[in-house]
């Protein structure tokens, strides 16, 4: 059900992404940010299946769109960040 969801993000989404995994579910996504405060999040369906706190809210019957994202993998972003792993464009 939410496959052209996702398939829909990903078209509008722009490039200057990169590779990330979730480091509690081991979710792999794409990611960037364009700000601080600003995160673009690619996710696939398998890593949307994958992720223990979407997966959650699928089982609660939450649409995917509407689940913000993982509170592990925005830590992990972060600390990409912080690492120099992903650059604020
Ligand atoms: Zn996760």
């Amino acid at each position: 059900m939410t496959s052209d969801t996702l398939a829909e993000r990903r078209a509008y989404l722009e490039d200057g992404l990169a590779e990330l995994s979730c480091d509690r579910c081991g979710a792999l996504v794409r990611a960037g940010k364009r700000s601080l405060q600003q995160t673009s999040v690619q996710w696939t369906v398998r890593a949307a299946r994958e992720c223990t706190a979407l997966a959650a809210a699928h089982a609660a019957g939450r649409p995917a769109a509407l689940v913000p994202t993982c509170p592990d993998l925005r830590d992990s972003i972060d600390r990409a960040v912080r690492e120099g792993r992903l650059e604020v464009s």
